[in-house]
């Protein structure tokens, strides 16, 4: 199935951060696409604005990825890590799912 990629819901700071969201996605059965991955790093020739990994996804999964990756960023925790109940992932404190196993973090407050 070849499906396309029409809206973009995610630019990344790093490709770190645009393969989390990509991660997450998936493991709610979103298929996404990355872009602009490959591009990161080649700093000199283009442009920063240009280089930024992004998410893509179809139109029909449009909402329910923008609700996830709102999900995803509700809870910033500016200064930490969490470890994951789930499978005892370290996740960055930014993240308020686990890529790896997709469970939400258990920050109390
Ligand atoms: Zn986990």
């Amino acid at each position: 199935m070849a499906a396309r990629f029409t809206r973009r819901v995610y630019i990344g700071d790093t490709p770190a951060e645009a393969w989390h969201i990509l991660n997450v996605l998936d493991q709610h059965g979103i298929v996404s696409e990355l872009r602009n991955e490959t591009l990161f790093g080649a700093t000199g020739e283009i442009p920063v604005l240009e280089s930024l990994p992004e998410v893509w996804v179809s139109d029909v999964n449009l909402v329910a990825a923008e609700a996830l990756i709102k999900e995803i960023r509700r809870k910033p925790d500016e200064c930490s890590v969490w470890r994951c109940d789930g499978c005892s992932e370290v996740v960055d404190g930014v993240f308020a799912i686990c890529w790896r196993c997709g469970a939400s973090a258990s920050i109390s407050g």
